[in-house]
């Protein structure tokens, strides 16, 4: 980001979440498509501390959708209700969509974040018998 003199601030020195000259409907384009000003954080890696990362294994999810819902980050990718994946330059590690993933075992499990997400899958617990913790 260009650093901006004291008059090129605008009033409030607010921070646009977009350009001010799209001629399109924000809410019709999907998020990657769509033109975010640069001070936006959509164009920014934020995820740089984060020290647990969730890894997601799609041979389990249900599509259910309450990690998206759930994740205060907006960092769970999603199409067409399909869970497609983690956005890693977003998410912080706090853990929500591993707390709210409903299925035996999680779909979604938190792991170290040196650890490779392939490595990570081979892991993956067992379904839990009635009455075993399933976190
Ligand atoms: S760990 Fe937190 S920020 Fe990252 S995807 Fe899950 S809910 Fe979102
Ligand atoms: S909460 Fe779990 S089962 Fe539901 S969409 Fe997310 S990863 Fe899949």
């Amino acid at each position: 980001m260009k650093d901006m003199g004291w008059d090129e601030l605008v009033p409030g020195a607010a921070l646009f979440s977009f350009e001010q000259t799209v001629n399109y409907n924000i809410a019709e384009v999907q998020p990657e498509d769509r033109t975010y000003a640069e001070t936006n954080s959509k164009n920014a890696y934020v995820g740089d501390w984060r020290v647990i990362k969730p890894v997601w294994n799609s041979e389990i999810c249900i599509d259910c959708q309450n990690c998206w819902i759930f994740c205060p980050d907006s960092s769970i990718i999603a199409r067409d209700k399909e869970m497609k994946g983690v956005d890693y330059d977003h998410c912080k590690g706090c853990g929500i969509c591993v707390s709210v993933c409903p299925t035996n075992p999680k779909s979604l499990l938190m792991f170290n974040e040196t650890e490779k997400n392939e490595d990570a899958l081979a892991k993956w617990p067992e379904k839990k018998k009635k009455g075993e913790s399933n976190e």
